[in-house]
């Protein structure tokens, strides 16, 4: 070693002492662990011992997971497994390079030729996750202002950051807000490019944009509205999302969403016109420069999506959302949200964290969501019912709350 560079300065003296900062998170209560699950199966251990009829708490030899965004059960269905299992079969296991490379495969083509059918718009793309389509769309519209709900997803926000845009962050949910920083913002020429965005399902409140009152306002404005659908495509009218509920396909200018969540697979992808998808694909940076959807998950999607439409597995989870709800009431628990999504708040951060731990060995996973994720004082545990949950594990899960707080 020479002697300049014994004395370079240590890597902690540099700015990279991430050891204090995790000391310094974990102090805060703000530190998080990886938490390995050995399988993604919904069930509880009532399908292994049929026989049981009395909840066993302590440690449970197979959890209920409450905390996922597999709603429809459909991650573990054997049709979608299968399909995943053709794609890779008759495509291959990855796309190989970038859709405008050699990636561009049939299954690819069909995908989206079904997303576009079931978001009613004339073309879908594709991307390798939500946040990339996310990240992708938002930079390549260039918008010159964006106006973001306040609890958009860290995608949005990222992708607001990458463009060059102005970002007018609005209150919550508030399309009145969203007006008033219209009205404020005045053009600074007639050819200012404005976009709305919002989720239309927000995944930690469980509540629901005003998407009627959003899109009149951005009309007024003439701006256009993009929403992202991540949390409810898969899950509301005919297996879309909430702008097909609220019959709105023809005012939303870009509708997002991700293939991970009720749709059980990986990846994300934008339904909108032909114009926007072929501009996207030929500027998008993460569609550019970042290799196709694996074709196993766009074959699992492919059939997802078909199953989502159908409608049986939708009733079932709304059937479960409402008997969640229920139960966690009938406790007098403060159950927020209008969706399938339901959390419940503790407030503080570290009661959560303990309310999750209780949680935990009464077999329901069901992690506690604390700040950044949300605001100070409003840490919660984040309950998704899913499609595939039984009786019991509802009753499970209500219980294991109805215990947790008699030991808090
Ligand atoms: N948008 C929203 C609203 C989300 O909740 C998420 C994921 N949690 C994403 C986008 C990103 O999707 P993906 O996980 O496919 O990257």
């Amino acid at each position: 070693m020479s002697d300049d560079q014994a004395e370079r300065p240590s890597s902690a003296d540099r700015g990279f002492d991430f050891k204090t900062r995790l000391d310094d998170r974990e102090e805060r209560g703000l530190r998080r662990d990886l938490t390995p699950i050995e399988s993604v199966r919904e069930r509880s251990r009532y399908a292994e011992d049929p026989g049981a009829d009395q909840p066993v708490f302590g440690k449970q030899p197979e959890m209920v997971v409450f905390g996922s965004n597999n709603y429809l059960g459909l991650a573990t269905d054997e049709r979608v497994q299968r399909a995943a299992g053709d794609a890779a079969h008759s495509i291959g296991t990855g796309a190989g390079a970038s859709r405008l490379v050699t990636g561009d495969t049939p299954v690819h083509r069909a995908l989206e030729r079904d997303l576009a059918e079931a978001k009613g718009t004339e073309r879908a793309l594709v991307f390798s996750s939500g946040y990339a389509a996310n990240v992708g769309t938002i930079t390549a519209l260039d918008p010159d202002v964006v106006f973001s709900d306040a609890y958009n997803h860290a995608s949005i926000i990222d992708g607001c950051r990458l463009s060059d845009a102005e970002t007018v962050v609005y209150d919550h949910c508030d399309a009145t807000a969203l007006s008033e920083a219209m009205a404020d913002r005045a053009p600074k020429s007639s050819d200012e490019s404005w976009l709305v965005v919002t989720d239309s399902v927000f995944s930690m409140d469980g509540d629901v944009a005003p998407l009627s009152a959003v899109c009149d306002a951005a009309e007024r404005y003439g701006a256009w509205v993009m929403v992202d659908e991540a949390h409810a495509t898969g899950v509301f009218e005919d297996g879309g999302g909430i702008v097909q509920r609220e019959g709105l396909t023809e005012r939303v200018d870009v509708q997002l969403g991700t293939l991970s969540k009720a749709l059980a697979a990986q990846g994300g992808f934008v339904a909108a016109s032909e114009p926007v998808v072929e501009h996207l694909s030929n500027v998008a940076r993460s569609f550019v420069f970042s290799t196709g959807l694996s074709p196993p998950a766009a074959g699992a999607a492919r059939t997802a999506l078909s199953i989502a439409r159908n409608g049986s597995r939708r009733t079932q989870l709304w059937d479960n959302v409402e008997r969640l709800r229920t139960g966690l009431e009938s406790l007098g628990l403060d159950v927020m949200g209008t969706t399938h999504i339901l959390p419940v708040v503790v407030g503080d951060r570290s009661e959560a964290v303990e309310l999750a731990t209780h949680l935990t060995e009464a077999g329901i996973i069901a992690p506690a969501i604390r700040p950044p994720t949300v605001p100070d004082g409003q840490s919660r545990i984040r309950l998704a019912p899913m499609a595939t949950h039984t009786e019991r594990d509802i009753e499970q899960c209500v219980t294991a709350f109805e215990r947790a707080e008699g030991k808090r």
